[in-house]
């Protein structure tokens, strides 16, 4: 079995992400995150949070409505142009994105990004590019396949009105540039960032949760004047990179990866790709977008977007340096990241994920040694869960709790023994090295604060 099929099974046994609508045999790319992986998840979005909003200075945080006025999806071209070129087999009746039958067929040498749909066709009929699921080469025509989800707002069947969930969060941001400039007196330049459900009628959704039709992003956009967008853009390349490193993400699992093909509005666009068990793909996307979405918001709502230098009086569109990561793609690379197998002493194998402690779900497993300890234990339990999150676990041998919180990267584990009635002082054993210090139940909360600081 590869690492990605046992990260998956270790995320269903150990409650990390569980597939969705289980007892009805699932709903096929949905997932739920269960009390472990819900703690990951919320930690990742906090880690970003806090170098994206808290410690940034000049960004402000929103939290935009999911649903939006289709006028804005008109104006952002999703509803014109955001699309995948879909083919069916016509033996097997699967679908699949021509661009992917491409890439996959030349290894990557080919980038199908600059062909137009006729290109990758004849491509496709050139090359005798078979479908991957019946081996076949009977393809119909390329057509493109819009990946928003719509819905129907009203309450009589008259008064019907389409709409759509959005397919980015971005969109919420742009909308609401001057509501955020005006009220809390920001001056360009100044970032707008939000954490969010965002919805895509993929063609080829799959790899777990690497890929999947309800996702969550977090979004930062950068209001800027023209002539320093490119600096910008190469600063969010570098924080975006930075970010990721803080996390525990070795560095030779991460690279550049600029777009060959840019929108018409963009001076430059890239990738951040991570090197998942399934090969190297997309983390994060840092897009220089120019004034293109100020522009169009305000040619389609017909409401100025211009801001006011309030210093040289000047008048102007900002330009936009967009930085975009998803929330469950980057939880899924964090797992991937941190899984290992060890061979201990005894010839057995240890699974421990490596989280770094401050997004680790549980900070501390209270463990008591025999079962006659739990009333002090529960007591160190309860202290310690005031102030981060605590899990307890008196069933089996210590050896199997060990394996236990190692599995879901517990980063110390705190034992209660009889010297605990006597002394109050504890057995705390680190993930990592597996060294055990003795320590007083007084000092627990610094010494974990100062282990968990991000
Ligand atoms: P891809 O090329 O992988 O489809 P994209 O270029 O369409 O991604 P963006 O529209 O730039 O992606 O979205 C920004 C980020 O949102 C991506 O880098 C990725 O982390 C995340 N993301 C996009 N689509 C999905 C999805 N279907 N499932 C999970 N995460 C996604």
């Amino acid at each position: 079995m590869g690492n990605f099929d046992k990260i998956v099974n270790l995320c269903k046994n150990r409650g990390f992400i569980f597939p969705g609508s289980d007892i009805y045999d699932g709903l096929a790319n949905t997932w739920d995150y269960g009390p472990v992986g819900v703690e990951l998840k919320n930690n990742i979005k906090r880690a970003w949070w806090k170098k994206f909003v808290q410690e940034a200075h000049n960004s402000f945080g929103i939290d935009a409505d999911i649903f939006m006025n289709s006028k804005v999806w008109e104006a952002s071209g999703h509803t014109a142009s955001f699309s995948d070129p879909k083919m069916d087999c016509k033996n097997c009746k699967t679908r699949h994105r021509a661009d992917n039958l491409i890439e996959e067929y030349s290894k990557g040498k080919v980038n199908p990004d600059l062909m137009t749909n006729e290109e990758m066709e004849q491509y496709i009929k050139d090359n005798h590019i078979n479908c991957p699921k019946c081996g076949k080469s009977d393809w119909t025509s390329i057509r493109n396949f819009n990946l928003m989800f719509s819905t129907s707002r009203g309450v009589t069947d008259e008064s019907q009105n389409l709409i759509y969930l959005r397919p980015e969060t971005a969109q919420g941001e742009f909308v609401n540039f001057l509501n955020v400039q005006r009220s809390m007196r920001a001056k360009v330049p100044f970032g707008i960032a939000q954490i969010g459900k965002a919805f895509r009628n993929e063609v080829t959704p799959g790899n777990f949760t690497f890929r999947t039709i309800e996702f969550e992003q977090m979004e930062h956009q950068w209001f800027c004047k023209a002539d320093t967008s490119l600096k910008y853009y190469e600063e969010f390349k570098k924080k975006a990179m930075d970010f990721l490193l803080s996390l525990g993400f070795k560095q030779e699992h991460l690279r550049y990866h600029d777009h060959d093909k840019l929108a018409h509005y963009a001076k430059a666009a890239c990738d951040i790709q991570y090197l998942y068990p399934i090969g190297w793909e997309e983390l994060n996307g840092i897009h220089h977008r120019g004034d293109w979405d100020l522009s169009r918001h305000q040619e389609f709502s017909g409401k100025s977007m211009m801001y006011l230098d309030p210093y040289t009086n000047e008048k102007y569109i900002p330009n936009v340096v967009e930085y975009s990561i998803g929330a469950d793609r980057l939880t899924l690379a964090v797992m991937c990241e941190a899984y290992d197998e060890e061979i201990l002493d005894n010839g057995e194998t240890r699974v421990v994920m490596h989280f770094h402690p401050a997004i680790a779900p549980y900070k501390v497993a209270i463990l008591p040694l025999q079962k006659n300890l739990s009333e002090k234990a529960m007591e160190v339990y309860s202290n310690l869960s005031k102030h981060f999150m605590v899990t307890y676990d008196e069933a089996g041998s210590i050896g199997k709790r060990y394996r236990r919180q190692d599995e879901i990267g517990t980063p110390m584990c705190v034992t209660i023994d009889f010297d605990t009635l006597e002394d109050n002082t504890v057995t705390i054993r680190d993930r990592d090295t597996m060294e055990q210090i003795r320590i007083k139940i007084n000092d627990l909360v610094n010494y974990v604060n100062e282990k968990i600081k991000y």
